[in-house]
């Protein structure tokens, strides 16, 4: 990729990067040795730097601290078998993120500086990208309020940044699922597709709930009946029941739209896969397990690609489902990702960004 935007970087004189242990990677402990950071100030942004991972300081009067504007990206970088680095969508966690932006009352990012940061970063710090299949570079671009000011109202000022971290070789064990029909992650006309910061903490507590009762993650429903599925976890989720895909629709608002959803949808259209984007209804979900026509359950998002469902638990009671198989779809659409994602296959829709 050629790079246009002259960024200034200060170099880290003291790189982690040899006391670093690669074979032990906790995901997100271990950061890379550099940070992209540009500051909107006077409607526009300012001061574009890459400079050393180091922790800054913030008034106690921070607005996001308080009134919690802040938004934020996940994605990942890949290295081939020839060294080169392939990021996978960014231009999307770019959109994605304006999105967010808007919905949060916070100045878009022009896409050149989200992706060139991103880029010249991440080149910076390639050798801090574990080689091997499985494993892959985590970077995380966010934005918050920077205005000193207690009352609630849009920040003027905001920083921008981007850190990274090397992340080992993802163990995709099957999990378990409850599906929630008490609390609620978002409402129509809420902030659920916005990447927020208070989504999360919003989730935090009925996550902990199902944890304790034994289950890994929760199937969010609707708000308002929660009669509908709507996604899982910091995931979206399909499921294949007779044949047919399903997978929840994005029009509503309360449903973060993934990347990795909007990727399968796409190859799952090349193969004429039949895929239907409509809301499960819960009744119909357990049904589909009472009568065995549930053939797939799967979450899908960055961190697993493809996260297989072995347990689901509703109205009740728990089912259990057998694995997939190697041609089940699921499977399938991982390899195909996966396969793109390391440079491995061709990529039909131009998604890889390489540097
Ligand atoms: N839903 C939520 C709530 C999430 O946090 C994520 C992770 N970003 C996803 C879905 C999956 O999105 P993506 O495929 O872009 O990672």
């Amino acid at each position: 990729m050629k790079t246009s935007l002259a960024i200034p970087v200060i170099k880290t004189t003291h790189s982690k990067l040899s006391e670093t242990d690669f074979s032990n990677l906790v995901f997100g402990k271990v950061i890379s040795d550099h940070m992209f950071v540009a500051d909107y100030k006077n409607g526009e942004w300012t001061d574009l730097r890459i400079e050393p991972y180091a922790p800054m300081e913030i008034h106690p009067a921070n607005a996001a601290l308080h009134y919690g504007q802040s938004i934020f990206e996940g994605m990942k970088a890949y290295k081939n078998d020839s060294g080169e680095i392939l990021i996978f969508r960014g231009d999307a966690n770019a959109r994605r993120m304006n999105e967010s932006a808007e919905r949060m009352c916070m100045p878009s990012i022009p896409e050149e500086i989200f992706l060139e940061g991103l880029t010249q970063l991440v080149d910076l710090d390639r050798n801090w990208i574990p080689s091997g299949k499985g494993s892959s570079l985590y970077i995380r671009p966010f934005m918050f309020a920077m205005d000193n000011y207690i009352g609630v109202k849009p920040s003027d000022t905001y920083r921008f940044m981007i850190f990274t971290c090397p992340v080992g070789a993802y163990y995709n064990k099957p999990v378990s699922v409850k599906v929630e029909t008490q609390f609620t992650r978002a409402t129509e006309g809420g902030t659920g597709a916005a990447k927020t910061a208070g989504n999360y903490a919003a989730s935090l507590y009925p996550a902990l709930q199902a944890q304790k009762a034994g289950y890994d993650q929760l199937l969010w429903t609707d708000g308002k009946s929660h009669s509908k599925i709507e996604e899982s976890g910091t995931m979206n989720v399909m499921f294949k029941i007779n044949g047919t895909l399903i997978t929840a629709p994005t029009h509503t608002g309360t449903i973060l739209k993934g990347i990795t959803r909007d990727s399968v949808i796409q190859l799952a259209k090349d193969w004429s896969e039949p895929l239907e984007e409509r809301f499960l209804t819960v009744s119909e979900l357990h049904q589909a397990l009472e009568n065995g026509s549930l053939q797939e359950a799967f979450g899908v998002g960055t961190a697993a690609t493809i996260a297989f469902i072995n347990k689901i638990h509703v109205n009740g009671k728990d089912y259990t489902l057998a694995e997939s198989s190697q041609d089940s779809f699921g499977k399938r659409i991982l390899k195909e990702l996966d396969g793109i994602k390391y440079g491995e296959i061709a990529d039909p829709h131009q998604w890889i960004i390489k540097i």
